[in-house]
C-alpha cells in the first residue's frame, strides 16, 4: 500500500521512510513553529467532521456506501459499527482522504475536505496491522513523523514524554517493536497518533488482533486516553461491546447505510428497527412471530406458543395493529424464570442447552417453533436440559416491529 496520510504519520499503513522527501529544503525553526504550530493552534477549536450526502461507489456495481449524513461534534468519540462489508471502514477512509468519495462532502472544522490529500487533513489513523518500523527503538517510532516535519529535536522530546507518560511507555522506550508484546504494540502505534497532536484520531478496528482480555484493557486504555485528550474520534468496528462501550455515540450501518446514530443507552433501548434490535446487545434479542388481537379490554400479542398482554406506553400505538402480524421482539435479560406472577406476563418455554457461567446461567429455550434466550438467571437455580418452565416479561420492556418494513412501531 502506497497510501499515507502525511509524513511517518502514525498509522499502520507500513510506512516506509524512503518515502520522505529527502530533497525538500529544511524549515528552518522559525518557519516550523509559524506555520504548523499555529495551524494547529488555530484549528484545534474546530474539529467537528460533518459528512453529507456521501457516497462511494466502487465500479459501476458496487455501491458500498449510500447518503451518508452524520454530524461528529468536536471531541466526540464516535463509534461506527455494523457487520463485515457494511462500508464502515470506506466512510472512515473516506475520511482519511485514502479513498476518493463518489459524491458528497466531507468537512473537517471549517473546511471542505473532499479533495485535500490525506496528509493535509489533519488525521491520525491506528489500523488493526500497526506495523511500526521494526529496526527502529520505540522512542524513534514516535518521533519519526515529527522529524520528518522538521521539528526541533527538543519538541519532540517534549511531544514522547507527554505520549509515554499517558500511555505507559517511558520504560519500553528503547526496546525495539519485537521486544514488545501485541498490546504494547498498539500502545506505540496510539502514541504515534498522540505525538502528532492531530484534530482528529480515526480507528480501523485496532483492537481486532488481540486476544480478547488484551482486547477489553486497550478499550479501557483509548476510553482514559480520550478524557485525557478530548480528541474527535471516529472509531470503526464490528464489534457492538466495543463500540457500546467506547462510542460517545453509537453508529450502526447496513449495506452502505446509516441505520441509527445515538448514544449507546438510546441504540439499546430504542432501536429504531429489527436490524439495530438484534445487532445491539449480547446476547442478541429474541424475536417472536405473533398477531395482535383484542381478548376483553386487554390486548394481546399472542402465537400458538405465547399470549402475552400489550401494558401502556405500547399499547396505544398497537390499536391500530388489531388483527395484523407483528414482530416482537424481547431481550434474554428482560426475561427471567417464573416462579409465580400472571398468566398475561408468562409463557411456557422447554429447556434445550443451560450454561453456567458462574455469574449467571444463560438458558436456551424453545418457545414453540422459535429460540428464546434467557440470560442472567441467578447461577444456583436448579435447571436442567429437558425442563419444562415458565418465563415472565419484564413489564414494558417488550419491542414491537413492523414485519414488512422491519421498523419499530412507534410507542
Ligand atoms: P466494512 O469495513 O464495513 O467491513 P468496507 O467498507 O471495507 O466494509 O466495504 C464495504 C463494501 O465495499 C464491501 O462489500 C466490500 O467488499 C466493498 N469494497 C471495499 N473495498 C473495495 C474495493 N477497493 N473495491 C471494490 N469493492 C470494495
Amino acid at each position: 500500500m502506497g497510501e499515507r496520510l502525511g509524513e511517518g504519520e502514525a498509522t499502520g499503513v507500513t510506512p516506509s521512510p524512503s518515502l520522505s522527501p529527502k530533497g525538500e529544503r529544511r524549515k528552518s525553526k522559525k518557519e516550523y513553529e509559524k506555520k504548523d504550530y499555529d495551524e494547529q493552534r488555530v484549528s484545534e477549536s474546530m474539529a467537528a467532521i460533518v459528512l453529507s450526502k456521501l457516497n462511494k461507489h466502487y465500479g459501476s456495481l458496487h455501491h458500498a456506501v449510500k447518503d451518508v449524513d452524520l454530524s461528529i461534534a468536536d471531541r466526540e468519540f464516535v463509534a461506527l459499527v455494523g457487520p463485515s462489508g457494511c462500508g464502515k471502514s470506506t466512510t472512515l477512509r473516506m475520511i482519511a482522504g485514502l479513498e476518493d468519495i463518489s459524491s458528497g462532502e466531507i468537512r473537517i472544522g471549517e473546511r471542505v475536505v473532499n479533495h485535500l490529500p490525506p496528509r493535509d487533513r489533519d488525521v491520525a489513523m491506528v489500523f488493526q496491522n500497526y506495523a511500526l518500523y521494526q529496526h527502529m527503538s520505540v522512542y524513534d517510532n514516535l518521533a519519526f513523523g515529527l522529524r520528518n516535519k522538521k521539528m526541533p529535536e527538543r519538541d519532540i522530546k517534549a511531544a514522547i514524554d507527554r505520549a509515554a507518560e499517558m500511555l505507559g511507555l517511558h520504560d519500553l522506550l528503547k526496546r525495539r517493536p519485537r521486544q514488545l508484546s501485541g498490546g504494547q504494540q498498539q500502545r506505540v502505534a496510539l502514541g504515534r497518533c498522540i505525538v502528532r497532536n492531530p484534530l482528529v484520531f480515526l480507528f480501523d478496528e485496532p483492537l481486532s488482533n488481540l486476544d480478547a482480555k488484551l482486547r477489553a484493557q486497550m478499550r479501557i486504555e483509548i476510553k482514559r486516553l480520550h478524557a485525557q485528550l478530548p480528541t474527535t474520534s471516529v472509531f470503526v468496528t464490528h464489534d457492538q461491546v466495543e463500540a457500546m462501550t467506547l462510542g460517545d455515540r453509537v453508529v450502526v450501518m447496513r449495506d452502505g447505510r446509516v441505520q441509527q446514530a445515538g448514544t449507546p443507552l438510546v441504540v439499546y433501548n430504542n432501536p429504531v428497527n429489527r436490524f439495530v434490535a438484534g445487532f445491539i446487545g449480547a446476547p442478541a434479542m429474541n424475536f417472536l412471530d405473533v398477531t395482535l388481537a383484542k381478548e376483553g379490554d386487554a390486548l394481546v400479542a399472542r402465537s400458538p406458543a405465547v399470549k402475552l398482554a400489550v401494558t401502556e406506553p405500547s399499547r396505544r400505538a398497537l390499536e391500530a395493529w388489531q388483527g395484523k402480524p407483528v414482530i416482537l421482539g424481547v431481550r434474554p435479560e428482560h426475561l427471567a424464570l417464573a416462579t409465580d406472577g400472571p398468566l398475561s406476563r408468562t409463557f411456557a418455554a422447554k429447556v434445550e442447552v443451560v450454561e453456567q457461567l458462574g455469574s449467571e446461567i444463560l438458558l436456551e429455550t424453545r418457545v414453540g417453533e422459535a429460540r428464546v434466550t434467557v440470560a442472567r438467571v441467578p447461577p444456583e437455580t436448579q435447571v436442567a436440559a429437558g425442563d419444562q418452565v415458565r418465563l415472565s416479561v419484564q413489564p414494558g420492556r417488550l419491542h414491537f416491529f413492523d414485519p414488512e418494513s422491519e421498523a419499530v412501531i412507534m410507542t
